[in-house]
Parts: structure tokens; sequence; C-alpha cells
């Protein structure tokens, strides 16, 4: 595994919540970050297949327009009842022509889950992938996961996205029911950043 020497690390995404919570993670390390949106990137279109794909494209764009290593995250939700969809389209599902609707969203999955009438526990999983790419075009990649199962009807008004109908194993609230801090403790991006965090530690 390539170890992360320099000062400086670029965090490929436009999202602000995101960048804080990576750059918290790392403020032990003593790494400078910057942003996609500091440097005046532009998004590049997700057309990979895999979460890795996606993250790598995100982040060997970042790291050759800027001549920085750059870390870039995908993430998503695959219930397994539906092949593992939605899958990188997590959040396409959520689209509408006024922004996203996540409400929508979570019923759609449920709609999908019923119209195949699924057994239960209707199994899924969170993942989060992270690549670390460098300018040369080396890459790092760092999966997360989380187990657990499909919730109807939702619950709890708390974190983003599919939380509310999300139950992840070995809990009886659904991620929407957790605090954020609880939340993050145990996340698939806390799996994934557990795994990361080895590549910026000296010894
Ligand atoms: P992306 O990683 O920014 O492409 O977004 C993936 C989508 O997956 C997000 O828009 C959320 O809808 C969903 N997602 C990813 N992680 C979580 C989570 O921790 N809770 C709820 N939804 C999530």
């Amino acid at each position: 595994m390539r170890r992360f020497t320099g000062d400086t690390l670029l965090v490929a995404t436009h999202n602000q919540g995101k960048l804080e919570e990576i750059a918290h993670l790392l403020a032990p390390y003593g790494i400078k970050i910057t942003s996609a949106k500091a440097h005046g990137l532009p998004e590049p279109e997700e057309t990979g297949t895999t979460f890795v794909e996606n993250a790598q494209i995100k982040a060997h764009a970042a790291a050759k327009a800027t001549g920085l290593p750059a870390l870039a995250d995908d993430s998503g939700l695959e219930v397994a009842a539906l092949d593992g969809a939605p899958g990188v389209y997590t959040a396409d599902w959520a689209e509408t022509p006024t922004g996203r609707d996540f409400v929508m969203a979570m019923r759609k999955v449920h709609d999908a889950l019923e119209a195949k009438s699924a057994l239960y526990p209707r199994r899924a999983r969170f993942c989060c992938t992270l690549v670390l790419a460098w300018p040369d075009g080396h890459d790092e990649v760092f999966p997360g996961t989380m187990d657990g199962q499909m919730i109807w009807p939702m619950r709890g008004d708390q974190g983003h996205g599919y939380d509310p109908v999300f139950q992840p194993d070995g809990y009886d609230l659904t991620f929407g029911e957790m605090d954020r801090w609880q939340k993050n403790k145990i996340s698939h991006r806390a799996d994934a950043f557990a795994k990361l965090v080895k590549i910026f530690d000296p010894t």
C-alpha cells in the first residue's frame, strides 16, 4: 500500500458536509485540506457502474487537474431482493424536476420490494468507497459497508437520505433514529475511513 507522505490533500467533493467530516477526521494527522470547490474544479460525470469506478473517476480527475493527491468517495444503498438496486443510482432514485426527494425515493424502494413480495428480513447494505489517487495515476481503494435491513414505515427524522428506512444489524434503531455521532461511529463511511487513516499513519 502506498503511504501518503505529502502535506496537502485535495478532497474531491463539492459537498460541504463531507468536506467538514473528512477535515475533522484528518485533523490529528496535521494534513492541510483543500477542496475541489476551492480549485474551481467541475464535477465529473459519474459514468461508472460500481462505487469504486465512480470514486476513481472523481479522485483521478481532481488529482490530474491539480497535481495534488485527491480523495473522493462514492456511496449508496444495495437491497438484496432488488439485486443490489438502487446501488450506484441511489441518489438518482431521489431526483425530481425540482430537486431530490428522499421520501419519494424511500417509498420507491419499498414499493419495489412489495411488488416482488420480498421476504422478511429485507436484507440491505450501505456502501461507501473511498479512493485516494495520486497525480501519477496510482490509487488506493478503501471499501466500507454496513449491513442491515429495510424497515417500513420510516422511523426517525435525523440523518439524511435513506436513513429512516435502514436498520443496521445489532441495533433496534434505524439510522434515522440515531444521533449523528452514534451513526458516524458505526456507519459504512466510518468503516471505510478506519481503513483509510492507516495510510496517513507514519508508524
Ligand atoms: P453520493 O455518494 O454523493 O453519490 O451519494 C449517494 C447517495 O446514497 C446519497 O445521496 C444518499 O441518498 C445515499 N446515502 C449514502 N450514504 C448514506 C447514509 O449514510 N444514509 C442515508 N443515505 C445515504
